[in-house]
């Protein structure tokens, strides 16, 4: 078997929304002629509810079940990569793609290295260049301030990860074989195990999905502002999110952090809140649809991408921004 192996996620049992990502960037690839089908295999201690209608798109769909890849293999490193490694081995893909995860963001480069071919990390997007036919990824450089593209070279089989968010997941369902690969063999010999996983509850919209977020940045001066942008969030039914230096700040949590290193967002709205728009913040902007602005500089970065803006400071803007919102709201 080539063509396009994807490594899935799951999620509360079934296969995750990031794998449709995933899935969506190998149907590009395969409509620009890579050919030989595509693969999805994903990994866990039990895999019983996952079915082919998870996998739209695909052909296959390979699970891996052991103890030892208990919640998807994104605790215990050794375990998923010895399966990656042993399932790549034996079907000889084309190209791999992983999300740049918890899990592929380890994963995809160890198994680089293991089978000791290029990976391209980061990517948000993949092409097949027309003429010579090899793929080619593009990635975010410079902290965002430039993209580039790169092409593999050689035979060799061509590992990407891809920045989650930027390809809207692949609709429909699968009805594509499964099939289980026994890896117990491999994975019975990893040297690390996943002792605890702790989930961290959160409340509301996943700032990923999102069709409104309201995002605060060191502007706002504190911690309190946020529960102002928290009510905001409320009555649009959105999520909060934040510039790297509110984070850093202690203000939030990192898990609101958006940007280069951390999350890439799609909203439909992005209201910026004293954030200057700092190429590493917009970095992870490049999916939302119309961004605006609050900040007290006119000359501020962020207006160069915002569609609306106001110049001015928040704390007089953003209450009576949100009464009317409210009352439009009903
Ligand atoms: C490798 C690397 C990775 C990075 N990754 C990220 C990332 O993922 N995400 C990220 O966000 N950053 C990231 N950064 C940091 C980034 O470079 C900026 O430092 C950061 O985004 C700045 O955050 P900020 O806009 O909140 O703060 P500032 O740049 O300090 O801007 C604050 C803004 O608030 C405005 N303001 C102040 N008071 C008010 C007021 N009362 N009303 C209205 N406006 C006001 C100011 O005019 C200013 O524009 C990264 C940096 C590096 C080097």
């Amino acid at each position: 078997m080539a063509g396009i192996l994807v490594f899935g996620e799951v999620q509360y049992g079934a296969i995750s929304a990031v794998s449709g990502e995933l899935l969506a960037a190998a149907g590009k690839l395969a409509d620009e002629g890579v050919d030989g089908g595509i693969s999805i295999a994903v990994m866990g201690d039990d895999l019983s509810g996952v079915t082919a209608a998870q996998a739209p798109g695909t052909d296959h769909v390979i699970t891996i079940s052991h103890p030892s890849l208990k919640d998807g293999g994104t605790g215990g490193y050794d375990a998923p990569l010895l399966a990656a490694a042993a399932l790549a081995e034996s079907i000889s893909p084309d190209v791999i793609l992983f999300a740049k995860s918890d899990f592929g963001a380890v994963v995809g480069p160890g198994l680089a290295f293991k089978l000791g071919v290029p990976v391209a990390q980061d990517c948000i997007d993949v092409a097949v260049e027309s003429g010579t036919g090899r793929v080619t990824v593009t990635r975010p450089v410079f902290g965002g301030n430039a993209l580039a593209v790169y092409g593999f070279d050689g035979d060799n089989v061509q590992i990407t990860t891809i920045r989650p968010g930027v390809f809207d997941p692949i609709e429909g369902e699968g009805s594509g074989l499964i099939e289980e690969f026994d890896a117990s063999g491999v994975v019975s010999g990893a040297r690390t195990t996943l002792v605890e996983t702790v989930v961290q509850e959160s409340e509301g919209v996943r700032l990923e999905d999102a069709d409104v977020i309201i995002s605060g940045g060191r502007g706002v001066g504190g911690p309190e502002p946020f529960e102002l942008l928290q009510e905001l969030a409320d009555i649009l039914g959105g999520a909060v999110g934040a510039s790297r230096a509110a984070c850093d700040a202690g203000w939030v949590d990192h898990s609101y952090q958006i940007g280069l290193t951390g999350k890439s967002v799609k909203p439909t709205v992005y209201l910026s809140i004293g954030i200057s728009g700092a190429s590493q913040h917009m970095a992870g902007l490049s999916g939302a649809r119309n961004i605006v602005a609050i900040n007290k500089d006119g000359d501020a970065n962020i207006f160069k991408s915002a569609r609306f803006g106001v110049i001015g400071d928040w704390a007089k803007v953003l209450p009576s921004f949100t009464a009317t919102v409210r009352d439009l709201a009903g």
